[in-house]
């Protein structure tokens, strides 16, 4: 039966598209305008599925075009007397066998005729022109799916068309017709003008482009256009100027190609005009019923009002009104972010599945964290406590955890992670963990020795190799090593040797090493810092061993809410959300100009002089011709020789070696040092609670996140910080972005609005989100997100988590989750 349902399907659009047209028909006055080219090609192609509506009178035997508008008026009535159902004698060929018959079989046998998919090739798509799928090439348009895909930004609304005989000065109006004469005029600044009138049939109507003369070589003689604008007067007469303009066919012969009074309107590309665009979803629109399952439950759908994929996919082209449209698209909305979440459900589920995690002796690991805590010279916060327990959870449970420890910059995630790590090393595990830099990597070698006392032997690599007694655990010495890519080969090899040879407990290093096949025996517990930052491969090569071990990843990048229910939509999240106490505020100011620039030297000079240290950062390491942009190496040299000459400054970046950058650290850390002028290597991770000042030069070239993460390198000691942001001269504007930096200090708001300003494409960690795959899924569908996330657990849990109740589904799934690049399973 599916053939006759698809055919009856058909007849009912084809209903709906004829009332429509003939509405608006009514309209205009049965002048014949209602479908651009004329109702004839339309009638034809409605006769497909309405095969009576040509025999009805007047019109039988002739042309809608043939007749006048008194006799277009009968037709047009008698056949919406037919379309209500009233028994007409106008329609005497009336044949119910008839009418199903042609309907179904032709419909059915056309489809499987073809043997399209949705996976077909823009090249085999014969039905579009084939000068117009080179176009739609350059448009990233490569199959059939994309076509039906590529939506409509806006609609025109034709019953919004004024006629020109009634407009009237100052109002705003949107008004159709054909081009009657188009011309360039040399008015108004050059290039010229052009000049273009129409004609609706009720009137005529200029329209006058200024310094767009070029329009007159785009809209010919004979096409019809769409103005929209404010009618003004010129030398008495009605006239709209520059107006916003469609063009709606290129010539009068213009197939139509909407069946309502919204037309749709394409982004397109030079040379590829709407007409071809429309043309070429309609057709595909008309072989793919059949290509498009529903794959949703009915009852999901019901519950929630949402339409048919079919029908909803055909109404973001060629909605009715407006309202079918917009419930379009949020059911097709949905129905990514449904499959997102599914996905996400599936991963997790199997992942749990495989119970193959290490079980972390479950006896004594909180006298771990006891044990360390009472060698700090702080308590830890109740969030860091609670974070701990839930990690000690996980690390006793047999699924490896997967979980995310999110908090702001400062607000003490390294404790945690320690913490961790020497439960799972306390139990004969070792552990691992990695930061995005070198840098970031070697402070956390430093601080962590630090903290644990650590102590290097005599003959030992001194910044590779140390060694420190397990807090709680009398005569446990465990060995930590810092694995970086800029250590001496041999040294590296050395290393090496140790790791595989189990003798050490403690792996730190950059994300990249754990990408060469560092093979860690008995690796517990992986903890990744800056986890934004770190590169899919690495994840997954890092979820890939088996047993698998157990992963912490940290972020300070704080997540908007929509991203974080997508990017970490199968890991657990546990944020920190209370900073330690005793922090001051860091306030943000901008130097724009001389004056303001001085007065920022001036306040680094008072604040060393009363025993504070500053960053400068700057973008570049040395001068680069093509970016006007302040480097490092320019920076020191000028501020040690000028406004800092009587104050000690150092130079860090990052093509020094490991000891240089290590001395500078040191001595900055040590106080030898009052000013750090610095790349953004230390944007992350540098911990040095008595620098107070962070200035920042062109700060345009950062990011906004970026900016966030520098700023919060102060205002971790006692002493209130300042982050200065120091405009280049020759630049006096600011740009949307810095300014949020100076106005908002919540990690959390700033990254609302990075994400706004730039998109979700451009947003740190959405290559990995999966919302470059979404069509029409928006950032701001919190809303739909939370339903989705909602109905899919609900689905999943009823049906324990098999789809092999809804095939469709469960095919659709398949075929996102080959496209998602996460992975996390
Ligand atoms: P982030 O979350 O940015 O990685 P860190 O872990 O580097 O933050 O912590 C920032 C600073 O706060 C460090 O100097 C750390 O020693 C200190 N710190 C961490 N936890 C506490 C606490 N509970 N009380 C006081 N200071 C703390
Ligand atoms: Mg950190």
């Amino acid at each position: 039966m599916p053939g006759s349902s698809t055919g009856t399907n058909n007849q009912h659009r084809a209903v709906e598209a004829l009332k429509n047209i003939l509405e608006l028909e009514k309209k205009l006055e049965f002048t014949d305008r209602a479908v651009m080219g004329g109702l004839d090609k339309f009638i034809e192609r409605t006769a497909t599925d309405l095969p009576w509506i040509r025999e009805i009178e007047p019109l039988k035997g002739s042309s809608y075009a043939a007749l006048a508008p008194g006799l277009r008026y009968r037709w047009a009535s008698a056949v919406m007397v037919r379309l209500k159902g009233g028994a007409t004698p106008a329609a005497p060929t009336q044949n119910p066998t008839k009418r199903a018959k042609p309907a179904a079989p032709k419909k059915t046998s056309s489809s499987s005729r073809t043997n399209y998919t949705l996976e077909t090739p823009l090249d085999e798509l014969k039905f579009i022109h084939k000068q117009t799928r080179p176009k739609l090439a350059r448009m990233e348009i490569s199959t059939l799916r994309d076509l039906l895909w590529l939506f409509p930004h806006r609609h025109v609304d034709y019953s919004k068309v004024t006629k020109i005989a009634e407009v009237e000065y100052g109002e705003l109006i949107t008004v159709a017709g054909r081009v009657v004469k188009s011309e360039r005029a040399r008015i108004g600044p050059p290039p010229g003008a052009a000049k273009i009138l129409i004609n609706d049939g009720t009137g005529l109507l200029e329209a006058t482009f200024f310094r767009q003369a070029y329009l007159a070589n785009k809209f010919r003689k004979g096409s019809t256009v769409a103005f929209s604008g404010e009618i003004g007067a010129f030398q008495g007469r009605a006239q709209l100027q520059n107006p916003e303009y469609e063009e709606i066919s290129s010539d009068s012969s213009g197939q139509s190609t909407h069946a309502g009074n919204l037309l749709p309107v394409y982004p397109s590309t030079e040379g590829l005009a709407q007409r071809s665009i429309r043309t070429s979803t309609r057709k595909a629109l008309d072989i793919s019923e059949a290509l498009l399952p529903e794959f949703l439950p009915s009852d999901l759908l019901n519950r929630n009002g949402f339409p048919g994929r079919y029908p909803a996919i055909e109404a973001m082209h060629y909605p009715a009104e407006f309202g079918h449209q917009f419930q379009a698209r949020n059911r097709l909305a949905f129905e990514e972010l449904f499959m997102y979440q599914l996905a996400a459900l599936k991963r997790r589920h199997e992942w749990r599945n495989r119970n193959d995690g290490i079980v972390v002796g479950k006896s004594d690991s909180r006298s771990v964290v006891q044990a360390l805590e009472s060698t700090l010279p702080f308590d830890l916060t109740t969030d860091q406590s609670d974070a701990l327990d839930q990690i000690i959870d996980d690390l006793n449970d047999g699924v490896p955890m997967g979980r995310l420890l999110q908090g702001e910059v400062g607000s003490g995630k390294t404790v945690v992670a320690l913490a961790s790590l020497l439960t799972v090393i306390a139990n004969g595990y070792t552990g691992a963990l990695m930061a995005p830099t070198e840098v970031l990597a070697e402070q956390h070698f430093l601080s962590i020795s630090a903290q644990l006392d650590a102590v290097s032997l005599p003959g030992e690599p001194e910044d590779s190799v140390r060694y420190a007694n397990m807090p709680g655990i009398e005569n446990r010495r465990i060995t930590i090593v810092l694995l970086i890519g800029s250590h001496k080969r041999s040294i590296k090899a050395r290393l090496q040797q140790m790791i595989a040879d189990g003798e050490v407990d403690l792996v730190i290093g950059t994300h990249a090493l754990l990408q060469e096949a560092v093979s860690i025996p008995r690796l517990g517990l992986a903890v990744v810092d800056e986890q934004h930052r770190f590169g899919v491969e690495q994840r997954s090569a890092l979820t890939k061993r088996t047993p698998r071990p157990h992963l912490l990843a940290m972020s300070a990048t704080p997540i908007p809410r929509t991203l974080a229910l997508t990017v970490y939509g199968d890991l657990d999240v546990t944020t920190l959300k209370t900073p330690p106490g005793g922090r001051k505020p860091i306030t943000t100011k901008l130097a724009n100009g001389d004056m303001a620039r001085n007065h920022a030297y001036e306040h680094v000079r008072r604040e060393v002089a009363s025993g504070r240290q500053a960053f400068v950062v700057c973008p570049l390491i040395d001068k680069s011709d093509a970016i006007e942009a302040v480097s490092a190496i320019d920076e020191f040299e000028r501020l040690s020789s000028g406004e800092f000459k009587t104050l000690k400054v150092g130079l860090l970046h990052g093509r020094m070696t490991l000891p240089e950058k290590q001395d500078v650290m040191d001595r900055f850390r040590n106080r030898g040092l009052d000013v750090l002028v610095a790349t953004p290597v230390i944007e992350v991770g540098v911990d040095i609670p008595n620098a107070t000042v962070m200035m920042i030069m062109s700060p345009q070239r950062f990011g906004l996140a970026q900016l966030h993460q520098l700023r919060g390198r102060i205002g971790r000691g006692e002493h209130a910080s300042e982050c200065v942001l120091m405009i280049d001269p020759e630049q006096n504007a600011t740009s949307e972005r810095i300014e949020a930096v100076v106005q908002k200090s919540d990690g959390f708001e700033l990254a609302e609005e990075d994400l706004r300003i730039r998109g979700p494409g451009d947003y740190m960690g959405t290559r990995q989100s999966g919302w470059d795959e979404l069509k029409v899924a928006t950032i701001d569908d919190v809303e739909l997100l939370q339903l989705a996330r909602r109905e899919a657990s609900e689905l999943m849990s009823t049906n324990a988590n098999s789809l092999d109740d809804h095939i469709e589904l469960a095919n659709e799934l398949e075929r996102v989750m080959a496209t998602q690049i996460t992975d996390f399973s």
